[in-house]
């Protein structure tokens, strides 16, 4: 199995990969990346380039990916080689491409925020403010979101579009009540898993905080987000780990509801509990779904999973937070025996995610606490602190 993108989601997959006795085939984008210190068998080249493609895959039944940028033609050329895609070039434009995704929800009769392809202020002013302008490709972590409330705020998102030749779509300012996931597992032959529907905290845009299952979510909302999770999975043929990313809001009556925000075709963020709080992780069912093996169980192994992400905080004046990462382990190990670390060989910087800390158990409060803790170790604050 080959995977492309060197990033932390392609060095989560190398232990299950280990465990399964699948060998790995990375394609890294640089020298040393957080996947290529863990994948010996890697080569490092560039994704957009085809023949460096061919040559990462070349042997390989199956290629998945970290990310979600390798160019549609290049996929259906190697399937023509031979060499197949999970998810393929048809479902993955879902992912790439937030108008082709925001038409396929239509389509499905999804729920979603109301949105419109956008090309001018006048379009924007017609769409009605405030609202959310966003890229159509190429954004990740917030980057490529804006929140406008004046017609001076859609500049900026207009004059990237133009600049760049990328569409922008608006989306109604959903006012959410938190944000939710839906992951599931899906094989080539259909079968399918669904994970408990987890509650995510992002900040600036940036996932911090998952709970799983999400705290106090009605029991029929919670169905129908991992029915909806399913459905769409299905109906795009994706094959691998789906994330689909809800906000829990309210409709016109005042019942609860999930609106899709975005889709995600890899192992996510938001599952990152699983590999600690789940029976089967999700890195290991994307391995089992990309080699159409039957899927592992999705349950939960406590009552509650809590994730937090570790983040560079920011940098001191003299830039001596950088390699302050590691000084955290011997007091967060030691304060916390059950805590599961998951770093990621990055470096830290400000605002970059080089790891996450997985608890799991029955006293929720307590969990939240130990994970922040740990975390806050590890960016360094409490170090600093004490200083
Ligand atoms: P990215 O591709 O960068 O992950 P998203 O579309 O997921 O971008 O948006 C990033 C964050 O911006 C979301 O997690 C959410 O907090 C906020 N956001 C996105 N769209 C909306 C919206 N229509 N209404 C309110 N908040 C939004």
């Amino acid at each position: 199995m080959a995977v492309i993108g060197g990033g932390q989601l392609a060095r989560m997959m190398a232990p299950p990969a280990a465990e399964l006795g699948v060998p790995l085939r990375l394609l890294a984008e640089a020298v040393g990346v957080s996947a290529a210190q863990v994948v010996p068998d890697h080569i490092v080249g560039d994704y957009r380039d085809l023949a460096t493609l061919r040559e990462a895959t070349e042997g390989c039944a199956v290629v998945t990916f970290d990310h979600e940028h390798v160019p549609t033609e290049h996929l259906r050329a190697l399937a023509a080689d031979g060499v197949i895609a999970h998810p393929g070039p048809e479902a993955l434009v879902h992912a790439q491409d937030k108008i082709v995704m925001r038409e396929a929800m239509a389509r499905l009769d999804a729920p979603q925020p109301r949105w419109a392809v956008v090309a001018s202020a006048a379009d924007v002013e017609a769409f009605g403010l405030p609202c959310v302008l966003k890229v159509s490709r190429g954004g990740y972590d917030g980057k490529g979101v804006w929140v406008v409330r004046s017609l001076e705020d859609a500049e900026e998102p207009l004059a990237t579009a133009e600049r760049t030749g990328v569409r922008v779509l608006a989306e109604e300012l959903v006012d959410f009540r938190r944000e939710l996931s839906a992951i599931v597992a899906r094989s080539p032959s259909g079968q399918a898993a669904a994970y408990p529907v987890a509650a995510t905290l992002q900040v600036d845009g940036v996932c911090s905080e998952v709970v799983a299952p999400a705290p106090d979510l009605d029991h029929d909302l919670a169905t129908a987000a991992q029915q909806l999770a399913l459905r769409v999975a299905g109906e795009l043929g994706v094959t691998g780990i789906l994330a689909v990313e809800l906000f829990e809001t309210v409709d016109a009556a005042g019942a609860p509801q999930v609106l899709v925000n975005e889709l995600a075709m890899r192992p996510h963020n938001t599952g990152h509990w699983t590999q600690d709080g789940a029976v089967t992780s999700q890195f290991e069912n994307h391995l089992r779904a990309v080699l159409d093996l039957p899927l592992g169980s999705p349950a939960p192994r406590a009552r509650w999973s809590v994730m937090v992400n570790i983040l560079g905080g920011e940098e001191l004046a003299d830039g001596s937070e950088v390699g302050r990462l590691y000084d955290g382990y011997p007091h967060a190990l030691a304060r916390d025996p059950h805590l599961r670390v998951h770093l990621y060989g990055k470096d830290l910087r400000p605002g970059r995610k080089v790891g996450h800390v997985n608890v799991y158990g029955d006293d929720l409060d307590d969990l939240l606490e130990r994970a922040r803790h740990a975390a806050a170790w590890f960016r360094g604050d409490l170090g600093n602190e004490s200083e």
